[in-house]
């Protein structure tokens, strides 16, 4: 048996193990020593490898291309040069017709890398000629990137997962690590074993808010008034840090203006916050030494999601909580590599190393190291504008790599009708999944495990990752597969091996010039920045209180807070929010395809709903029931829970049967695109 030193494909902690390989097949996985996971698992890094050994307990892995000319036929088996000529063909085509941007793609933030992230986005921009390219931090993250990076100039965790359990005091606001990133949930632990506050923000009572020392059960969808009333209270008591305002910051003054009608008093008629809480859970912020917020998608799944994470990296700002080891903010990635989508400008709007599009300098640099003329000039479309833009006619075709929209994006039903619509759809995935069902082109890749390259972790941690099995079936890695479509528009796109193309990648990019494979294989990571060779990498940003953005100050801002797009009414009382699940992992290609998560959790999803509702609607604790929105209608089973308020149910996302997206609105935050997931109007029956 030989051992394989790699990374986990599931979340965005980026935990280290071996995968156990005899004869060509995955046996088992051990935790390894690396620095986030220090020698343990999770249930997922434990049981989630054997769909390497193609289980098919949920479906089949692709393992030729499939083709259909028409789309009333159904897909054949087909040869590579087949499926690779018709593509070029018919994207040469729409390309000549409707001109580049008629054209989207996306990268993937699942277990390919970084490489072929890199690949895809400059197969898009140098080929295709578009910046139509973006991944699924849209529908997770990207407000946390545009918050962060318009208040301090840098998008990222300012500091280390390590460096949770040194925090004097968290705050964690809407995120339940417990189930999305079981390693950081135990760093929470250890905080508190060593004496850490822990506050925690969030409507139903989480793992986190059970070992709490406050929690503030807030209404859904309002975090916006809940950060100006905590702004509002520290300015009241005199808790905010004057140095560090007059020295590193602008914008004070307007910043008052705002949050000073968010009283706590006046804050508790849309949060249902008690004020006295309000002040405590702020006396402790500014009181610790050292204090660290910690958010996920409770934070960044609303409609105002841009505005509340500035409102919380205001509060950094507010009380010189940042800059300085385990305080700042950790907006803690959801997937195993959503950091490294985004590092390497799988996004509309910037190139590798976050360099925007719309600079002249920076599309120069780029158009003469890829070898053309010119590269274009315009943001491009995001995933969730999809739907929209097909509608207004300026898509055609959708070439989707590694995930699968129509179980993950909002308003399943509309999406399904765009890829309907759309002239051309290509998928290039491992598993058939159910976008896979709407394409005219599949696409089989090589899986993690088969493949390595580097991972981005959630806290700005490059890892290498290693290949353990010879794929099986006639597939290829994605940046061959890309390299061979950009052969047949006349473009050189190949390159000897995945370090080949990070070299052309971190000579591209300041941030990570230093950033080498050698580096990482000797350190067993490397955190951007990592300028050069000497450079070790960047624990924690913003040493010496000097942000990055153009005047080098953090920026303050508050606004007003706004109600999310679809309340509740008469016909559809209820609030849904979409949450997650500890034993599976996105969309459940990988998870329900091994045997031991699949024992530990094989139903399709659930409906968590209060003691109270449970009661007044005559539903039983696992009893059936439907859940209609105006987007669609389901049936899940109830779980009558007491960690929940009445007037709000929650579903996990991951099933296929009572699937909750066929419900969720596509209302989108205004900068980030990002839907309301946590936020839309249903009814509940009982059946
Ligand atoms: Fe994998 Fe995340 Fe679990 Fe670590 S915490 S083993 S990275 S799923």
């Amino acid at each position: 048996m030989k051992k394989v030193l790699t990374v986990c494909p599931y979340c965005g902690s980026g935990c280290q193990l071996y995968l156990c390989v005899e004869d060509n097949r995955v046996v088992g996985a051990e935790p390894a020593n690396g620095p986030i996971n220090e020698g343990e698992l999770c249930l997922k890094g434990h049981y989630g490898w054997d769909f390497l050994n193609d289980t098919k307990i949920l479906s089949k892995r692709l393992t030729k291309p499939m083709l259909r000319y028409t789309r009333s036929e159904p897909l054949r088996e087909v040869e590579w040069d087949e499926a690779l000529d018709y593509v070029a063909g018919k994207l040469k085509t729409i390309k000549e017709q409707y001109g580049p941007d008629a054209i989207m793609g996306t990268g993937s933030a699942r277990g390919t890398g970084n490489e072929t992230n890199y690949v895809m986005q400059r197969f898009m921009r140098a080929v295709i000629g578009t910046n139509n390219v973006d991944h699924c931090a849209r529908v997770c993250h990207g407000p946390s990137v545009a918050g962060l990076t318009a208040i301090f100039g840098s998008g990222a965790m300012s500091n280390s997962i390590p460096e949770i359990e040194d925090a004097d005091c968290l705050l964690i606001f809407g995120y339940n690590a417990a189930d999305a990133h079981p390693l950081v949930a135990k760093r929470i632990l250890r905080a508190k074993q060593k004496g850490a506050k822990i506050i925690v923000v969030d409507p139903r009572k989480t793992e986190a808010a059970r070992i709490s020392d406050l929690w503030l059960q807030l209404k859904n969808g309002s975090n916006m008034a809940l950060v100006n009333s905590f702004a509002n209270i520290i300015l009241a008591k005199g808790w905010h840090n004057d140095y560090f305002i007059n020295n590193f910051t602008e914008g004070f003054a307007e910043y008052c203006n705002t949050v000073k009608k968010y009283t706590p008093e006046y804050a508790q008629a849309i949060t249902g916050i008690e004020p006295d809480l309000v002040e405590a859970a702020m006396k402790i912020y500014t009181h610790s030494k050292n204090s660290f917020i910690l958010w996920g998608m409770g934070v960044t799944q609303f409609g105002q999601a841009v505005d509340v994470v500035k409102g919380l990296g205001s509060l950094c700002l507010l009380t010189g909580q940042i800059g300085k080891p385990s305080s700042g903010v950790g907006p803690v990635r959801g997937q195993n590599n959503v950091q490294g989508a985004c590092d390497m400008g799988a996004l509309p709007n910037i190139y590798p190393g976050y360099q925007a599009v719309t600079d002249a300098a920076n599309r120069k640099k780029f158009a003469k190291a890829w070898g053309v003329e010119t590269l274009p000039d315009k943001i491009g479309f995001t995933i969730t504008e999809v739907p929209h833009a097909v509608a207004a006619g300026k898509l055609k075709a959708f070439y989707i790599i590694g995930e699968d929209p129509v179980q993950s994006d909002p308003d399943s039903g509309g999406l399904k009708k765009a890829l309907n619509d759309l002239e051309f759809v290509i998928v290039q995935d491992i598993f058939m999944n159910k976008t896979a069902l709407y394409a005219d082109v599949i696409l089989p890749a090589t899986s993690w495990g088969e493949h390595g390259g580097v991972f981005s972790g959630a806290d700005r941690r490059f890892q290498r990752f290693r290949k353990a099995v010879d794929a099986k079936g006639d597939v290829k890695d994605d940046w061959v597969i890309i390299g061979e479509l950009a052969k047949r528009f006349g473009y050189e796109l190949t390159y000897k091996n995945t370090e080949a193309i990070w070299n052309e990648m971190i000579s591209l990019c300041p941030s990570y010039a230093g950033a080498t494979y050698e580096k990482m294989e000797r350190q067993g990571s490397v955190q951007w920045p990592c300028r050069t060779l000497e450079d070790p990498g960047t624990d924690y940003l913003f040493k010496g209180n000097i942000f990055q953005t153009t005047s080098k100050k953090g920026i303050f801002f508050a606004t007003e807070w706004r109600a999310p797009a679809e309340v509740p009414d008469e016909q559809y009382p209820i609030v849904l929010c979409t949450v997650r699940e500890v034993g599976h992992y996105s969309s459940r290609t990988m998870t329900g395809n091994c045997w031991g998560l699949s024992q530990l959790a094989d139903e399709p999803g659930y409906v968590q709903i209060s003691v109270e509702d449970a009661a007044r609607l005559d539903i039983e604790d696992e009893q059936l029931m439907r859940v209609t929105s105006r987007r669609g209608s389901v049936i899940s089973r109830a779980r009558v829970s007491d960690r929940v308020k009445a007037g709000a149910v929650y579903m996990t996302y991951q099933w296929w049967i009572g699937a909750c997206n066929e419900l969720t609105i596509d209302n989108l935050d205004p900068i980030s695109k990002t839907p309301e997931y946590k936020y839309c109007a249903v009814k509940l029956e009982a059946i």
